[in-house]
């Protein structure tokens, strides 16, 4: 995990005015921010008309440099809410180097009481963690993707690749909201390489709107390919600049650069319907993602009922190994737990068995994993999403007594994953058909086409998702693939007087589970190679020897059960030589052998193609015993992918999940 961002030092005027300590310069007009806003941003971008005449099913995307206090975004909003038809998606990126606390936030959003009820929606999803990195909200049909960076850096994270050439078919921006401090009072961040990619992210009819006038700026954005307009400034500003996206005089001339993996969409954007076969947290995930985003989706699966493998356990745990090093996947971890922890939120709020938000408690049970700990905790104190507790403090939070200390998610929780899964499959958009054995999925036709062991057709789409853990590989497809299945069994443990204190989930070399129906979930153990699915008494001992882990009380507490034969689960598990999942376009490995082959000689080469793909067909597998933390954030990458919007990760990591990383790699070994 990286360091720690610098907050905005914010100084406040007698008006209650935010200032920048660090720029000499107001975050808005003293006069009348609101009004400035609507003037500079929402009218020079025509945002009113151009929200109105979106078709159902169609998005818009804003993006901006500096976020600061929202305001931007919530007048956006606002005038998203007003105008907007029904059916429609707004996404509004926003960069930011130096992130207000929730508190100055708070302060600066109490100037607009007309926008009190979405500043106070914002206010409760303002992300607890201000590292850097992409985080993304959901406020309905709306969506904020803050980018804690430098906005040069940060916006260029939105492009798949770095190849123009490619650039085409992924997401663009439709408006620019170019603010981030006058250029005389911050030009580092009115670069060359801002202005760049502004241009690279823009499609033929994109607007622009800033309140500088100043002449670095016309110059970037006519480098950019914008047409400039001088027009009317807000209040005493004489001047600011509107502009628009001419499409290019000319063909660019793109440099030859060494071939690059990225993700993309292999479907055309309007062909909104979708099969997905297995319905497990990662298939039940994906399909509502595009039900959300208007698509028709069919889920196929061999079992009667949802959720029936890996993901068919009764407490799952919200849980992702973090570190202090700033790895692809520690970064993806955390990335994926914070965002599943606000998608969950709703889940747990319903209560009624489905889960609960206790926290988890990730203990430091040798010396080496309390050090780790420490330093992965030291930099975030003041954040209120993970702590470090000694064993004391261990101890209050949990309700037990325990003999170590640990890091701290207040946050987190367990869930149950059939539960969730059945709540996600409900949706009008998405026709769930059960006790339906897919034996194989091919192309024909422009259709992929699920098939029985007997060749009957099962069901149709012009794209496909498979989501079907290790079985992926059992598709002609995809047999490319290197999954392992991995069984794990977890045991049920009666509450006892002393167990039922238990408060949060414990975490060592297993895990444990507050009771839930007078049971505890204890797991899990790890069986590489073990194909048979019945209960063993030798698993059963792997996971009671874990309670010592946790705490001696509570291994007294379960003693009278340990000869018993504990009731329990047994299921595979999916995982990648990488320990990463599988998420993207499927790769046609065929092809790619062979238009690829100059890469096993030279893996710098430069060849003018990329990856070759099945039309349609994506996958998402690999979860291993992460799936509660992984699939939300997946699905929502997946989805944005194939409906061309802007994605929710950032480019290494959509990189680090790409289904034909193996290929490419075995391909550069020779
Ligand atoms: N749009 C904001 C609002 O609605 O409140 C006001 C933006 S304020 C004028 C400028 C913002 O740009 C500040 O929040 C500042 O921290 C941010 N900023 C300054 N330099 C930046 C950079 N290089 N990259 C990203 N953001 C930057």
């Amino acid at each position: 995990m990286s360091d720690r961002p610098t907050l905005a030092n914010i100084e406040w005027d007698e008006q209650g005015q935010p200032l920048s300590a660090a720029f000499a310069d107001v975050y808005f007009s003293r006069h009348n921010g609101l009004a400035e806003t609507r003037h500079v941003f929402i009218q020079h971008n025509h945002l009113a008309a151009r929200f109105a005449a979106l078709a159902p099913g169609a998005h818009f995307s804003i993006a901006e440099t500096g976020f600061g206090t929202g305001l931007n975004f919530l007048a956006a909003w606002q005038m998203w809410q007003e105008t907007a038809p029904a059916n429609t998606r707004l996404h509004f990126i926003s960069c930011e180097k130096f992130p207000l606390t929730r508190g100055d936030l708070e302060r600066a959003l109490s100037l607009w009481p007309e926008l009190a009820t979405l500043s106070q929606a914002l206010i409760d999803a303002y992300p607890e963690h201000l590292g850097p990195g992409i985080q993304r909200l959901h406020f309905g049909a709306v969506s904020l993707t803050l980018i804690i960076d430098d906005a040069a850096a940060g916006l260029a994270q939105l492009l798949p690749c770095r190849d123009e050439r490619y650039q085409e078919t992924s997401a663009k921006i439709d408006a620019w909201f170019l603010d981030g401090f006058a250029p005389s009072k911050n030009p580092d961040m009115w670069s060359e390489a801002l202005f760049k990619t502004i241009g690279d992210l823009s499609h033929a009819d994109t607007t622009a709107a800033t309140f500088s006038a100043a002449g670095v700026v016309k110059r970037g954005l006519q480098a950019a390919g914008f047409s400039i307009a001088k027009v009317a400034g807000f209040g005493r500003k004489r001047e600011m600049i509107r502009a628009r996206r001419e499409p290019p005089p000319t063909p660019i001339e793109h440099s030859r650069r060494p071939f690059e993996l990225f993700q993309c969409a292999t479907q055309p954007p309007d062909l909104k319907q979708a099969m997905v076969i297995g319905a497990g947290l990662a298939g039940c995930h994906i399909a509502r993602a595009l039900a959300e985003r208007g698509w028709q989706v069919a889920v196929l699966d061999t079992h009667t009922q949802p959720a029936s493998g890996g993901s068919g356990n009764a407490q799952g745990v919200l849980y992702s190994k973090l570190s202090h090093k700033n790895d692809t996947l520690p970064r993806f971890n955390l990335s994926a737990l914070l965002y599943a922890q606000r998608h969950y939120q709703p889940f747990w709020q319903q209560g009624a068995g489905i889960g609960e938000a206790c926290g988890v408690l990730q203990l430091a049970y040798s010396a080496k994993t309390g050090q780790q700990y420490r330093a992965i905790a030291d930099p975030w104190q003041q954040e209120p999403w993970l702590e470090w507790l000694d064993e004391k403090q261990a101890s209050a939070a949990a309700g037990v007594q325990l003999e170590h200390g640990g890091l701290f998610f207040p946050h987190s929780g367990w869930l149950n994953p059939p539960a969730v899964c059945g709540e996600l499959l409900n949706h009008p958009q998405i026709d769930y058909l059960g006790g339906q054995a897919v034996a194989t999925c091919d192309r024909i036709n422009g259709q992929w086409q699920a098939r029985d062991s007997e060749g009957e057709l099962i069901n149709q789409a012009p794209t496909a998702v498979i989501a079907c853990a290790h079985y992926s590989r059992g598709f002609a497809t995809l047999e490319h693939l290197p999954l392992k299945a991995i069984r794990g069994q977890v045991n049920y443990l009666p509450q006892t007087g002393a167990s039922g204190e238990l408060k949060t989930v414990l975490c060592a070399k297993g895990y444990l589970a507050p009771a839930s129906d007078g049971q505890h979930s204890l797991g899990a153990t790890f069986n590489l190679g073990e194909t048979d699915l019945t209960l063993t008494p030798a698993d059963q001992s792997k996971n009671l020897e874990h309670l010592q882990d946790f705490s001696g009380a509570l291994a007294q507490a379960f003693a009278p059960f340990s000869d018993r034969d504990l009731p329990g689960r047994a299921a595979f598990r999916c995982t990648t030589p990488d320990y990463l999942p599988i998420v993207g376009p499927a790769p046609d490995a065929q092809a790619f052998a062979r238009e690829l082959a100059p890469l096993g000689k030279n893996a710098r080469a430069y060849l003018d193609k990329s990856a070759p793909y099945h039309p349609g067909l994506y996958v998402m597998t690999g979860f291993g015993s992460r799936g509660l933390a992984y699939t939300p954030l997946c699905a929502e990458f997946l989805a944005s992918l194939m409906a061309r919007e802007p994605w929710p990760l950032d480019r290494e990591l959509s990189k680090a999940l790409h289904p034909a990383r193996f290929l490419l790699r075995q391909m550069i070994r020779g």
